[in-house]
């Protein structure tokens, strides 16, 4: 099964890939439907980790997602090609085998299949999400429509020679149009409209219609949600849309997810938590180790890692909120956005500012998009204008800037290259997860049990059970996890190994189905703990992150805190069986057992 990652596929021709995928690798591999898009799609998630060394559910996991954002179609071709990464380098790569044998990846390439199609379609247009009718379901009367009029398969600018327009081509060259200088007067002058047709045009003016899909599906989670009139696309409550319902309720259905990245386009640049507040209000251990994180990202990725509340902010008084803030304010698991792809710098234009550039910049870096578009990509990211008469506007021209094919997505022959530099990072994500290991399991015979509350025969027994943390992160994974008591500490469990007769017992009705006088030599294994309980709950466990350097002031009062030793104190007859579960819901699960002699 080979990808060609130079194109970006339909939804059905996605959805047979993927099968393929698992078909070549069940022991590796399996597909679910997380839910239905609004238009009764699919909404795929592929688990990913060797079944062999235990289920997806018992590892610490890493969520990898693309494609919320309709047009942003790159970002499914990056999860693919980390699925593809993972799945060709099992038996050549030491770490990727590593890393399926003790992790679990959750990939969903497409989380909003429907406005994916829209944007694939032999008529393609590119609305923000959902194909949904938000917020009203009319369709509008008058006004202008965006759409691809002259049928080329694109949808471009259209410029209209105008005294009084706003712009101006540049001297140097006429394709490129440049706004018009304050006071200027006595040029060529143009007014500058989106391609698109005009509904009951009077002859004078219009408005421009947004488009009637108007949802924005990352406004619509959990975390810090506002109604439309603060955040655009926010949707009539949190995850009413389908497609975030099914991702969030996949996610808090898998606490084993420590850590997130979402990947959209573009810009170039890896975001970082908060969004909707600044560093200064961030638990600071977690703005360190974040940092820490996003300097490691940039080094791997060559993108600069940014903060969201401090680097990328659309307009200077309004905050955004989405899955960053649910996942990393609400959950406390680490999360970036990836927004794939800057066409400014493959045109050689390195140190912009990256959202103030899409409102001003100079002429200049202009220029070199154009010298990129006729050098690189064949004179079709800035297409020269073309007369175009139009059924309601009359003589215009259609050409300028594709933003449809080369902004929000790169060209073919780039798109591999640039999701090619993600692979490393995400590994360096999933290794360093916590991750629970046995240290020790022992048990020793105390002697005979006596008193007459046993029955004859019983003896005293102690059980050491030691774990580890052998991650990096700590098994809460962040102090924001800790402050919203979203993990607990470990779970330590003990019980008879069984399982016919405490289920015959319980059909007797008994109340405790372990500890209770009512023994009976027929039903089950004789247990009674006397000291600990069958159930307890230890601490966390720090990772082997360093906390500090050794020059500090004082000496890392937790070096240990990685382990932890539980023990029992149990009466039973010899040659019981027991079985043992450590378990976090972060840092996995350890199953064993033993036999008490
Ligand atoms: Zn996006």
């Amino acid at each position: 099964m080979t990808i060609d990652f130079s194109r970006f596929y339909r939804h059905d021709e996605l959805s047979a890939l993927l099968h393929d995928l698992v078909r070549d690798h069940p022991d590796r591999l399996r597909i679910d439907s997380m839910g239905k898009s609004h238009e009764g799609r699919d909404i795929w998630v592929l688990t990913l980790t060797r079944f062999a060394t235990g289920a997806a559910e018992h590892k610490p996991a890493l969520w990898v997602d693309g494609n919320i954002h309709a047009a942003e179609l790159l970002a499914s071709t990056a999860v693919l090609y980390f699925l593809d990464h993972l799945l060709r380098h099992d038996e050549s790569d030491a770490r990727v085998r590593h890393l399926l044998d003790t992790r679990a990846f959750y990939l969903v390439p497409r989380l909003c299949p429907d406005g994916a199609e829209l944007a694939l379609s032999d008529r393609p247009r590119h609305i923000r999400s959902s194909t949904r009718a938000y917020p009203f379901e009319d369709a509008p009367l008058d006004g202008m429509v965006i759409e691809d009029i002259d049928g080329d398969g694109r949808i471009l600018s259209m410029r209209i020679a105008d005294p009084n327009g706003g712009w101006k081509p540049h001297p140097e060259d006429s394709r490129l149009m440049i706004p018009r200088e304050p006071g200027e007067i006595g040029g060529q002058y143009y007014r500058m409209l989106p391609e698109g047709r005009v509904l009951q045009h009077d002859g004078v003016g219009f408005k421009l219609n947004p488009d009637r899909e108007g949802l924005d599906l990352n406004r619509n989670f959990p975390s810090d949600w506002r109604q439309e009139y603060k955040q655009q696309g926010a949707g009539p409550y949190p995850t009413s849309e389908p497609e975030v319902r099914a991702m969030v309720d996949f996610v808090v259905r898998h606490p084993n997810i420590g850590a997130a990245v979402s990947f959209h386009t573009h810009s170039g640049v890896i975001l970082r938590p908060m969004g909707t507040e600044p560093d200064e209000k961030m638990i600071p251990e977690d703005l360190w180790m974040y940092k820490r994180l996003s300097a490691a990202a940039s080094e791997q990725t060559g993108y600069p890692a940014l903060s969201i509340w401090h680097d990328f902010k659309y307009h200077p008084q309004q905050v955004i909120s989405g899955t960053q803030d649910w996942i990393y304010e609400h959950l406390g698991a680490l999360f970036w956005v990836v927004e794939l792809w800057a066409p400014n710098r493959a045109a050689g234009i390195d140190k912009y500012p990256f959202i103030d550039w899409y409102r001003e910049h100079p002429p200049e870096d202009d220029l070199k998009l154009l010298k990129w578009s006729d050098e690189v990509c064949g004179g079709e990211a800035h297409v020269s204008w073309k007369a175009y008469e139009h059924p309601q506007l009359g003589p215009v021209e259609i050409g300028g800037w594709d933003r449809m094919n080369f902004w929000r997505n790169p060209p073919a022959a780039l798109r591999e290259a640039e999701v090619a530099r993600f692979p490393g990072w995400l590994k360096q994500l999933a290794a360093i997860l916590p991750r629970l290991e046995l240290v020790e399991l022992s048990v020793q015979c105390l002697g005979q049990a006596d008193g007459p509350i046993h029955p004859t025969g019983a003896r005293h027994y102690l059980i050491r059970f030691a774990v580890e943390n052998s991650g990096y992160l700590p098994s809460y994974v962040s102090r924001r996890a800790l402050e919203r008591k979203t993990v607990r500490g470990l779970i330590f469990e003990c019980f008879p190994k069984c399982e016919e007769a405490t289920h015959s017992l319980a059909a007797l009705g008994a109340a405790d189905p372990i500890d209770e006088g009512s023994y009976h030599p027929q039903m089950r294994p004789y247990l009674r703990f006397l000291s600990g309980t069958q159930r307890a709950e230890g601490p966390s466990l720090e990772g082997h992150a360093a906390k500090q350097s050794l020059q500090a002031f004082l000496p890392d009062r937790g070096i240990c805190a990685h382990r932890h030793l539980h023990q029992w104190q149990v009466a039973a007859l010899p040659g019981t069986r027991l079985e043992v579960i450590a378990r976090s819901e972060r840092a996995g699960l350890i199953r064993s057992e033993l036999c008490l002699d």
